[in-house]
């Protein structure tokens, strides 16, 4: 077996096994996608389920009254107003 028929079948097992790689891995971009360029952009995080946060809100907002001594916003369970010291009628609940 001479040299140069060495050098020629190992030149074609190294053809061969690099063939089915570049095989292998067109299928696995093809499927999995090329990670240089997307194909879409990342979806959103999908936004909180409303109904929880929403009411909590509300709430809130609910439990703010202003001040009518200095107009400062405040919770609506205060016996009086942390800002001007006025207290609060208790007639809103
Ligand atoms: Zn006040």
């Amino acid at each position: 077996m001479g040299l140069l028929l060495k050098i020629i079948l190992f030149g074609v097992a190294v053809y061969a096994v690099w063939k089915t790689f570049s095989r292998w891995k067109g299928l696995f971009d093809r499927f999995v996608g090329k990670p240089d360029e997307p194909a879409r952009p990342a979806p959103p995080a999908p936004p909180p389920p409303p109904s929880e946060p929403l009411s909590a809100r509300k709430m809130a907002i609910q439990d703010t009254i202003q001040c009518a001594g200095c107009g400062a916003y405040i919770p609506a369970n205060v016996e009086k107003c942390g800002q001007c010291g006025l207290p609060q009628p208790r007639s809103q609940s």
